[in-house]
This record gives structure tokens, C-alpha cells and sequence, in this order.
């Protein structure tokens, strides 16, 4: 018998803001999780030259030598361990580097604990793949995050995996190195593998930050899966390259799986995956537009009486309890009053598994202020 999967919630608004443009209405797209900016020509040219060339061929399940080997470095500049031919394999993006862990390695009385509020593919990836996700309500006082106490009364003898998003989609909230290493710390004398989402590391907003948590890393890369993706950090989105690091054991059955699925990540965005990645200070986004961008969404929220906002430390997303506003409304309504009626288009904290929230994606900025004020408008109007 075919298996449900549920949609995305995260898609289903940006579908409906397709449906509505397309019947001349006009969306401004606070919606996406997807940068404006394109990514450099360097890395266009690289991937049309690949194609002339015609590098159009298979490649290896595990990706290209040449840019396993310059990730492979990559890592060992962090300070992990890693063999180009053992301990990574190239994927078409993030979510098809998740889904093929959870398909090769969770097993069917597997359970995989994941933070409350979550990337929308998590849970259906995880009942998809024959486990039973645990929904771990994150700390309200602490940006949603969760910390060992927190977790305690979701184990079980079936907990096997924790899923990691730090800086979180949708909050923006990131784990400080204490509060990383005392969640490994934790996992580790548990015998849990951290599947630690990396997609949004390049949006720290604190560079100390963001240094000392590839040190904390460190020591654990035993008990860790690193999914990575050049999506967000070089606006290669639909290039569909993305990476996962892991000890054997867990990268071979991964490769089978990889191979059976996609065979492999598509050859010439490898080979502008290469180029990117050789020369990553060059080609990665600037942070400054993003934290100028941060701010200012803050800024105009601060004109919303009764709004609540949990600091975003990273990402490029504002989430903002809304249930003071709206006491009578779900979250699902809101957002589509703020689409139908406003031509804004945000999610509903719903998609993320916590109502009463709305997510605010600050990653176009094409009309950034128009889309705020057209949301301060629709969210003070009662
Ligand atoms: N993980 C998280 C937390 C995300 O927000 C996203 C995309 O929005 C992904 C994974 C998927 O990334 P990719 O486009 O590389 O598949």
C-alpha cells in the first residue's frame, strides 16, 4: 500500500502566494527561506564551462573526487577527522542529504527526538522512513531552544536519534557553545547520533559565536551526522548541492541509499559546488546585508502593540508570537488575512509545530519595507 506523506506548510503558503500572483494579485514574499542575491558569475560560468566541457555525465554515487577532497579539508580545518572516500558523500541539498540518513540508518523501532518548533520535512522524513518521530517542546524562556532537562523525559531504550537545527528555522535562535555542549554531552552518554542541520552556519551573526562552536563540535563528531548545504550560505538554492559528514559506518549505507535515489548530485553543480567551495570568503553571502536586514525587521515589529519576539541570533528569520494580537484567531487565518488582504505573505507557526506564531523571512529583500509595512498595517488591524 502506498504510504501518506503530508505536505510541506512551509510550501503551501508559498503555493498559494504563487496562485495568487499568477492571478494578477500582488504578494509581497516575506514567505521563502530562499536569498535574493544571485550567487557570484564565477560560479555560473564554472558550471556553464561544465557543460560545455561536457562534464554531463554520472559521477560517482559519493560525489566528484575533487570536491570531496576540498570539503574533506574543509573539515579538517574545523578540526574533525575526515576521508574524502570515508566519511562523506555529496547530496543534491540538505533535505535529500536528511531524508537519506534517516533512510539508511533509522530502523523501525527507532525513535528520533526533534525540537519543538521544527523544520517542516523533519517529521514526515522520519515517519516516511519507518520511525516514530518525539516532539520535544522547546523552552519558551530560552528562544524555543532545548536543553538536557528538557530532553530527560522524552527518552526512551527506543531513542536513537535527536535532529539539531541551530540557528533554528524557523526562530532564529542559536545555541550558544554551553548550551551545544552540554546537549552532546548529553546525547553522547545517551548513545544518541546527533543529526546535526547545518544549512543556516554561515548566518551566525556573532563571529566569536560562530568560531567557538566549531571547537565545541569538536569532540563529539563520534556521535554526530553534519548535514551542510551551499543553499543558503551561497544562494544556491536550486543548484541542489548539499554534503553530510559522518563516521563510516554511517556515510556507506548512506552512499547505497544515495545510490539507489538520485545516483548522484547533479555534475555540473558540482563542479560549481567546487568552485564556491575553493574560495568560500569570496563567494559566500555577506552577513552584513542580513543583520542590516535583521534589524530593521525589528525595528518596524517594535510599531505592533502586543507583539512578542524571540531575539533571533542567526538565520534570516524573525518568529513572532502573535496570540495577544489575535486571541481568537488561529495563526493559519491570520497569515492567509495577511496574504488575501494585505498582499504579505508570511507562515503560520503552525507549519513549525507552535501556533499562535508567525514566521517573518527577511531573506528577499527585494521589497522588504513595503512587505513590512503592509504587515504592520495587517497585524494592528484587529
Ligand atoms: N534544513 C533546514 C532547517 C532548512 O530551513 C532548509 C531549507 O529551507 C533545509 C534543511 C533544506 O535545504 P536544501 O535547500 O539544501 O535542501
Amino acid at each position: 500500500m502506498k504510504k501518506m506523506i503530508e505536505e510541506s506548510g512551509t510550501l503551501a503558503v508559498f503555493d498559494r502566494m504563487k496562485k495568487l500572483r499568477a492571478m494578477g494579485k500582488d504578494i509581497i514574499n516575506l514567505c521563502v527561506g530562499e536569498p535574493d542575491i544571485s550567487p557570484s558569475q564565477d560560479i555560473e560560468t564554472a558550471a556553464i564551462q561544465a557543460i560545455q566541457s561536457h562534464h554531463i555525465r554520472y559521477t560517482p554515487s559519493e560525489g566528484i573526487p575533487e570536491l570531496r577532497k576540498t570539503i574533506a579539508h574543509m573539515i579538517q580545518d574545523e578540526g574533525w577527522r575526515a576521508d574524502e572516500n570515508r566519511n562523506l558523500i555529496i547530496t543534491a541539498g540538505a533535505k535529500p542529504a536528511l531524508f537519506t540518513t534517516l533512510l539508511a540508518l533509522v530502523k523501525k523501532t527507532n525513535e528520533v527526538l526533534v525540537p519543538v518548533p521544527f523544520y517542516p520535512s523533519y517529521a514526515p522524513m522520519i515517519r516516511y522512513a519507518g520511525a516514530k518521530p518525539v516532539y520535544v517542546p522547546g523552552n519558551p524562556q530560552n528562544g524555543y531552544k532545548i536543553s538536557p532537562q528538557d530532553l530527560k523525559p522524552y527518552l526512551t531504550p527506543h531513542s536513537r536519534f535527536f535532529i539539531l537545527n541551530s540557528p533554528v528555522n524557523p526562530t532564529g535562535s542559536v545555541y550558544s557553545p554551553d548550551e551545544l555542549q552540554e546537549l552532546l554531552k548529553f546525547l553522547d552518554k545517551n548513545h544518541i547520533i546527533c543529526i546535526l542541520d547545518d544549512v543556516y552556519r554561515h548566518f551566525i551573526y556573532d563571529e566569536a559565536v560562530k568560531e567557538e562552536i566549531a571547537r565545541i563540535l569538536k569532540p563529539f563528531q563520534r556521535s554526530i551526522i553534519l548535514i551542510r548545504s551551499l543553499s543558503k550560505e551561497f544562494a544556491m538554492t536550486g543548484w541542489r548541492i548539499g554534503y553530510a559528514v559522518a563516521e563510516e559506518s554511517l556515510i556507506t549505507p548512506m552512499k547505497t541509499v544515495q545510490g539507489h535515489i538520485i545516483g548522484n548530485a547533479q555534475t555540473a553543480s558540482q563542479l560549481a559546488a567546487l568552485k564556491a567551495l575553493q574560495n568560500p570568503e569570496k563567494y559566500a553571502l555577506s552577513l552584513h546585508v542580513f543583520k542590516s536586514r535583521r534589524n530593521d525587521v525589528l525595528e518596524a515589529l517594535r510599531q505592533v502593540d502586543h507583539i512578542s519576539i524571540i531575539p533571533p541570533a542567526g538565520a534570516f528569520y524573525v518568529f513572532a508570537d502573535i496570540r495577544s494580537i489575535h486571541p481568537e484567531k488561529s495563526d493559519v487565518i491570520v497569515c492567509s488575512e495577511l496574504m488575501e488582504k494585505y498582499g504579505v505573505a508570511v507562515t503560520p507557526g503552525s507549519a513549525f509545530g507552535l501556533k499562535g506564531f508567525i514566521r517573518i523571512s527577511y531573506a528577499d529583500g527585494n521589497r522588504l519595507y513595503e512587505g513590512l509595512d503592509r504587515l504592520v498595517r495587517g497585524l494592528a488591524s484587529r
